[in-house]
């Protein structure tokens, strides 16, 4: 059944999914295929979540298609899976096993009959940056959130919905598919379980002072990363310097920037040192020349991830630094930016001068800016605490900060839970 928009006020089904990422995919999918209905919902226009705005993910270095697309065609091929795009939980209430939702559907002013032809974008005078290259570059007002993108269907800006500007796409569009005069939603979903699954969002740099990004245009962080070099990325898949759009031939990982660090986040986010060897790897590709510097407290390549930093360090260009980088300046001659760390052996203070900084901030739950409702305890950094008594089951980043086979893992037990709760109730 896939996308669907409920003409109705009220549906039923077995469970239901908050959050359209790789571990809300995955538990609608496990679910649904064993023949329980399942309502997924996300509010970005998109699912397929922050995996979607990788260039390539480890282990295998593949891109986000080869997983995301194959999750996409179960769940577009599965008639007991409904997607609700641009929709987010208002309220709950009821128990495991009778629970009534409020869901509020934001429109998006743009209706099924879209072919995403792109008419309407190519006539559009309006931009607006573009949210996932991290506002690197700019979208038109009405925009196809990316290639990937499920449903494949153009969006409009809210913000400009009513600007008079737009009625030249209405006229582009051939097919009739743009409204804007769509209004927001609120329907009532009867579910027996519901499975949180909203995941994370980066760490704010602009918090971590010291560090400068924000401050020097050659501080960068690494999701940024992610779309720096990704063909669909807003250089076309280019590793170059902000700055000056110069090609680089140093360049320095600063690993917790911002992570264990009691000022920011205690907690280790599990993946940004493997993350960071990843896009080591990726600037090696295009520079072979490249000196990387990776600076490092300790590094964390759990189970057999430990064979990639084996395979990382045998590249005699890629220098590992043990050291907490404590500032980063600008060389204003040059711009590029000096990296000052301690060695947290030795005590030495080295510094580093390279053309781009890449820092590794981790990952906050979504929950701390959308709790889950139904009493669901969240520990002291907003990760939901597994409880089988009361609150929703959590799933992914939700609950711990995993990579993509654990969080596919955690959803899957996720999934056998929502069952369970359905058959017992
Ligand atoms: C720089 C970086 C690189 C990484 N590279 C790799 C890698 O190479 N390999 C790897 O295995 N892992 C990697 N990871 C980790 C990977 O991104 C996560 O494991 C994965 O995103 C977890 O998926 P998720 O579904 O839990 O969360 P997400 O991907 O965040 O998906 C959550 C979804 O929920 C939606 N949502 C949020 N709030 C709400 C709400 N209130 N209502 C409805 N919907 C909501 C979001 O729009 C999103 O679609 C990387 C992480 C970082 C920071």
């Amino acid at each position: 059944m896939a996308e669907f928009e409920p003409a109705m006020e009220q549906i039923t089904a077995d469970t239901l999914v908050v959050g359209g990422g790789v571990a809300g995919m995955t538990t609608a999918i496990e679910t649904a295929e064993v023949g329980k209905d399942v309502i997924l919902i996300d509010k970005m226009p998109t699912i397929g979540g922050r995996v979607a705005a990788s260039y390539q993910y480890f282990p295998k270095l593949c891109p986000p298609t080869c997983g995301i697309e194959i999750n996409l065609r179960r769940i577009r091929i599965n008639p007991h899976i409904r997607v609700l795009t641009l929709t987010e939980v208002e309220k709950a209430s009821g128990t495991p096993g009778h629970y009534e939702v409020q869901l509020k559907i934001s429109p998006r002013y743009v209706n099924d009959k879209c072919t995403a032809c792109g008419e309407c974008a190519t006539v559009c005078e309006i931009e607006r940056d573009n949210d996932f290259n991290y506002g690197l570059d700019k979208t038109k007002a009405i925009y196809l959130p990316h290639l990937m993108a499920y449903p494949a269907r153009y969006v409009v800006d809210p913000k400009y919905a009513g600007d008079e500007r737009m009625k030249k796409c209405v006229e582009a569009c051939q097919y009739g598919a743009i409204e804007l005069d769509m209004k927001p939603r609120v329907i009532t979903a009867k579910v027996k379980a519901i499975v949180w699954a909203t995941g994370w969002k980066p760490y704010d740099a602009r918090k971590i002072e010291n560090l400068g990004f924000g401050q020097y245009p050659n501080v960068i962080t690494n999701v940024i990363m992610e779309r720096l070099a990704s063909q669909n990325g807003p250089t076309k898949g280019k590793i170059i310097r902000p700055s000056d759009g110069k090609e680089v031939t140093k360049v320095g990982f600063v690993q917790c920037a911002g992570s264990r660090d009691e000022n920011h986040l205690p907690y280790c986010s599990a993946i940004c040192c493997l993350a960071s060897m990843k896009q080591a790897t990726y600037v090696r590709t295009q520079y072979p020349e490249a000196d990387i510097y990776v600076f490092y407290i300790d590094i964390r390549s759990p189970g057999r991830m430990e064979d990639f930093y084996v395979k990382v360090q045998e590249d005699r260009k890629i220098h590992f630094h043990r050291g907490k980088v404590a500032k980063i300046t600008e060389n204003p001659e040059n711009k590029n930016v000096i990296l000052e760390a301690e060695n947290t052996l030795t005590g030495e203070i080295t510094r580093t001068e390279v053309e781009l900084a890449v820092l590794a901030t981790g990952m906050v739950p979504n929950n701390v800016d959308s709790p889950p409702p139904l009493e669901t305890e969240l520990d002291a950094n907003g990760f939901i605490v597994p409880d089988t008594n009361r609150g929703v089951i959590g799933t992914g980043v939700a609950v711990r900060p995993f990579d993509v086979a654990n969080s596919i893992q955690d959803a899957t037990g996720a999934a056998l839970r929502a069952i369970n709760i359905g058959a017992r109730r």
